[in-house]
């Protein structure tokens, strides 16, 4: 046994060279479960923790393809399995240039967690490659993506692994991987999710994280009898899970007023109704444009080049782009300008010194592990339904997603209660952890 979680974290390490994410993601989950491995011997005795932060399997491998000029090009692609104590592996695949084995660790370590608190039978994995899929044509992604599952494919099925989208990763890329799987297989099968509606996708998928990000702040609102009536909300992204949290969000009565990518944010303080965000939508998902554009169609928004949104007033704020883009003073200027709830549509968006000051100042903080589980649970559903070989209305999976997160807010708050404060990441890490290490346990040393 570790003395303390310092110690633990000197392994970790050592270990994992050159994998600060990976180093972040697992100091927050072992300093959380800390004492629950110190008054549970059983934990101890089989070694849960070393065992718990090692992947079953990491898969990493060479991706070439022709781009239009014909010049070849290569690409790594990966897939971490990292857990499948409760279930087979599940896991998004991201497409970015800062892709690389630490970042595809720390997001696969957050995923056993993250679906463990679904209360639905999953295993953690994350993959994917350092791809950039900018400025590439349609037959660039296609050829990308084939040749990516020309590989993938040996290692994933749909008992054993089943991947989906997330950064730059959306229907379209799932669309060509899930016809070439089908066609090297000579079988039709759920073997991803997030796929197109008339073949076996769920309805409700793509809103699935966005809408789940805002139901989870809905519930921490519940808790000082508030709701999003009249609330001014920024949100960060402009992608899949950032255009659905601004639908949910303005359906309840919110008020969102930024929206961002890697260059920059605008802010509009009239708020981005349901016209804009079918701008927005088609700017981002058809037109593959710069949410900078944004303001030649809108003259009264404003763009901020190079800005994230946490300088703007708000009373919600929801990080929805990608990890560590919130600091610790952004945290404070948020506080500073009033904002007391904060749920996280991105993982890890939050840097340490950010997630010590939201919790020092008791905001309702919803970590990414809890808040944006909606999106895998829906996978999951969508993965029930392929085994049934039906499909669940609209209604129908809005309402199962919906208790999903009612139920993971009851498990972060059974486990994070702090007097009359709720720890939300103490809450999430302790109530994901409990089940995958007891499983882990029943299974044997395997
Ligand atoms: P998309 O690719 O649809 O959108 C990503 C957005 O984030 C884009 O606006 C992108 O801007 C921005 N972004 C990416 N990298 C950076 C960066 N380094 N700095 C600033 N902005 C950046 O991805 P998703 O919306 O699917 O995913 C967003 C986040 O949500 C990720 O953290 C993902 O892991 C998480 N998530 C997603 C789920 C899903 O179901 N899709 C499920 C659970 C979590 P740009 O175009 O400039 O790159």
């Amino acid at each position: 046994m570790y003395r303390t979680p310092k110690d633990f974290m000197e392994y970790v390490k050592a270990n994992n060279p050159g994998q600060p994410e990976f180093h972040q993601a697992v100091d927050e989950v072992i300093t959380s479960v800390w004492p629950v491995i110190e008054n549970n011997p059983k934990y101890q005795s089989a070694n849960i923790l070393e065992r718990i932060v090692e992947p079953e399997r990491s898969i990493i491998f060479k991706v070439t393809w022709a781009n239009d000029k014909g010049e070849v090009n290569v690409n790594r692609g990966y897939r971490i399995q990292m857990n499948s104590a409760i279930g087979p592996y599940k896991g998004g695949l991201r497409f970015h240039p800062s892709v690389n084995l630490g970042v595809l660790k720390f997001l696969a370590f957050e995923q056993v967690f993250k679906n463990s608190l679904t209360t639905l039978p999953l295993g953690g994995a994350k993959g994917g490659s350092d791809f950039d899929p900018k400025g590439k044509s349609e037959g660039e992604i296609m050829r990308f993506c084939h040749n990516f599952m020309l590989e993938l494919s040996r290692h994933i099925g749909p008992n054993t692994d089943v991947p989906a989208g997330d950064i730059g990763v959306g229907a379209r890329e799932v669309g060509y991987m899930f016809g070439i799987y089908k066609k090297l297989q000579n079988q039709f099968t759920g073997v991803l999710t997030g796929k197109g509606l008339n073949w076996g996708g769920s309805l409700i998928r793509p809103e699935a994280t966005g809408y789940g990000v805002t139901y989870f702040a809905q519930e921490m609102l519940k808790t000082r009898n508030e709701d999003f009536n009249g609330k001014t909300v920024t949100i960060s992204g402009s992608g899949n899970v950032a255009q659905y949290a601004v639908q949910k969000v303005t359906e309840l009565g919110g008020k969102v007023v930024t929206l961002s990518d890697s260059d920059g944010t605008i802010y509009d303080s009239e708020g981005i109704d349901c016209a804009k965000l079918t701008y927005v939508m088609d700017l981002k998902n058809k037109r593959r444009g710069r949410i900078k554009e944004y303001t030649n169609e809108y003259k009264n928004a404003e763009y901020l080049e190079g800005k994230r949104p946490w300088g703007i007033e708000c009373q919600v704020a929801l990080p929805c782009a990608t990890q560590n883009e919130l600091s610790g003073e952004d945290a404070k200027t948020l506080i500073s300008n009033g904002c007391y709830c904060v749920s996280e549509g991105a993982n890890m968006p939050t840097e340490p010194e950010g997630v010590q000051v939201f919790l020092k100042n008791e905001v309702l903080y919803g970590q990414g592990k809890a808040a944006n589980a909606g999106g895998v649970a829906t996978s999951g559903l969508e993965m029930t339904q392929n085994s049934m070989r039906l499909s669940w209305t609209r209604q129908e999976v809005d309402t199962r997603l919906h208790e999903i997160m009612r139920s993971i807010h009851q498990t972060c708050v059974r486990y994070g209660k702090e007097g009359q404060y709720v720890n939300y990441v103490k809450g999430a890490n302790i109530g994901g952890f409990v089940k995958v290490a007891d499983a882990m346990i029943e299974q044997g040393v395997v």
